[in-house]
């Protein structure tokens, strides 16, 4: 299943932009409640401003709130921007820790952020289990768990440590374009044949494909007639 779907994504990858680890980790502290879409118009002002943590740490906190102000809660983010910008400067001389135990300490900082981090600007294989990753997960009989963390250990044992970055992109894609959370397209899903859930969506192609968001790979069609 996990071949199948990077075939159908093979493009997939993190979507909030970043040019190093500090631009990544405040990102995705910012992205809590909101879109990634909403994210990548706030970040290119923020780090103009405040390129690196002993700027961040120093920032003028309405300046931040202004800039912040698009992503929702921004009172609430700058506070954790400013909070974990001086952990940063006070105990890793200002640079972003490269293992999980120390991201996980950073304050606002959970599991799936710290991998999320690991993945992608330390290239350190993490399995992200946001919304989408463990309903896919549950739905395509993966794992029962709820738990995220579960969730993440019992997926790490079916698929290869090397695949896990790519596998959490997949899904967070498959998620967003295909198998929604209130009506999945099954109808156009490409591992239709082995979902346990499949017909819990749309099953007819040509509606299950009219549900498909966002871009499908350059030349790439919808599955119809696959399931
Ligand atoms: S068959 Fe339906 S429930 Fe299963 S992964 Fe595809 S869209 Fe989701």
């Amino acid at each position: 299943m996990y071949r199948t779907l990077h075939q159908r994504y093979p493009y997939a990858h993190c979507e909030l932009d970043f040019d190093n680890p500090l631009q990544l980790l405040v990102a995705t502290v910012l992205s809590a409640q909101t879109t990634d879409v909403t994210v990548n118009k706030v970040t290119p002002a923020l780090f103009a401003r405040w390129p690196t943590a002993a700027d961040l740490a120093g920032a003028d906190r309405a300046e931040m709130e202004e800039v912040l102000r698009p992503t929702g809660f921004f009172r609430a983010k700058t506070n954790s921007v400013l909070k974990l910008a001086a952990v940063l400067v006070d105990q890793h001389d200002g640079e972003v820790p490269g293992r999980l135990q120390d991201l996980v300490k950073l304050p606002g900082v959970g599991r799936k952020t710290a991998n999320v981090v690991l993945g992608n600007a330390f290239g350190v294989p993490g399995i992200t289990v946001d919304t989408h990753f463990g309903r896919l997960a549950r739905r395509m009989g993966w794992t029962d768990e709820e738990d995220p963390v579960k969730v993440e250990h019992a997926v790490g044992e079916l698929v290869p440590r090397k695949d896990w970055t790519m596998l959490s992109h997949v899904l967070i894609f498959h998620g967003r374009r295909t198998c929604h959370a209130r009506r999945p397209a099954c109808g156009a899903c490409p591992v239709a044949q082995w979902c346990p859930s499949h017909g819990i969506g749309e099953t007819d192609p040509d509606k299950a494909a009219q549900l498909l968001k966002y871009e499908l790979a350059p030349g790439a069609q919808p599955t119809k007639g696959e399931a």
